[in-house]
């Protein structure tokens, strides 16, 4: 997250707020697919750094930054959101992720402590 010279309190707020919506939702789906499906393995990025557009979804073509299902099959790729990516009848899906859930609340808590060092 690249440091803002001059953000507000109010700034840091609405950043905090909106990140915790993105998180809350990535993990409570990351989460779902890991209950959905069997032995999904969570795997992940062997590059953190690595470019975003390297990942699309072959379902709505975005390009995905936090995660993506991958199967093993069919060697398909989609966004978590989707659930299902592919017409497998037993699909072998991992879940591959950028920052596992600890980091991302580790990003969330230096976006809270802005709020607090900042003054209004
Ligand atoms: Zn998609
Ligand atoms: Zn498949």
């Amino acid at each position: 997250m690249a440091e803002e010279i001059g953000f507000t309190k109010q700034s840091w707020q609405k950043l905090y707020e909106k990140f915790k919506q993105m998180m809350d939702l990535e993990i409570s789906t990351r989460n779902c697919i890991l209950s959905l499906y069997d032995h999904v393995k969570s795997i992940e990025f062997a590059n953190q750094q690595e470019k975003y557009d390297r990942s699309v979804c072959k379902i709505c073509a975005n390009y995905m930054f936090l995660s993506y299902i991958f199967c093993w099959k069919c060697l398909k790729k989609g966004c978590i959101s989707h659930q299902s990516i592919c017409a497998c009848s037993a699909p072998q899906i991992s879940l591959y992720i950028r920052y596992n859930n600890e980091e991302l609340q580790g990003m969330l808590a230096k976006l809270e402590s802005k709020i607090r060092t900042t003054g209004s």
